[in-house]
């Protein structure tokens, strides 16, 4: 995308930004999640209705099958390298999988409603208040 034709996103977020910070999509503040997964109902500060969105868990299983696949090529470096004894990985691989997944899906969902928040006002439909 050329940086000339930009649409009307003042004051919004970029993507990358709105799904790494949980930014809400239309006044950028961090007030999408309620909690370590799960959204607020609404933006504190603008009350964009978040329960509109249907982002759903869509990108549980891909994000899993691609956080998954890295950390075992990871453990299996760590054993090629340093063949530590096998509570090694387990101390290792079982937080640093939670950890990752969790991280993953934070993203994933905000990524996805902010892009989905996105094309809704690309088309200009109005949501009634
Ligand atoms: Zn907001």
């Amino acid at each position: 995308m050329a940086s000339s034709d930009k649409p009307e996103t003042k004051g919004q977020p970029g993507i990358a930004s709105a799904a790494l910070f949980g930014c809400c999509p239309a006044c950028g503040e961090k007030t999408l999640f309620e909690g370590m997964l799960k959204f607020a109902p609404t933006c504190r500060l603008c009350a964009l209705d978040y329960g509109h969105f249907n982002v759903g868990d869509g990108p549980a299983a891909f994000l899993t099958l691609i956080v998954g696949g890295l950390i075992t090529v990871m453990a299996i470096v760590v054993d090629q390298a340093f063949n530590p004894p096998f509570w090694v990985h387990m101390l290792l691989w079982i937080p640093i999988t939670a950890i990752a997944v969790i991280w993953a899906l934070r993203v994933g969902k905000a990524a996805l409603l902010a892009i989905e928040y996105r094309r809704r006002a690309g088309e200009g439909r109005e949501k009634g208040k």
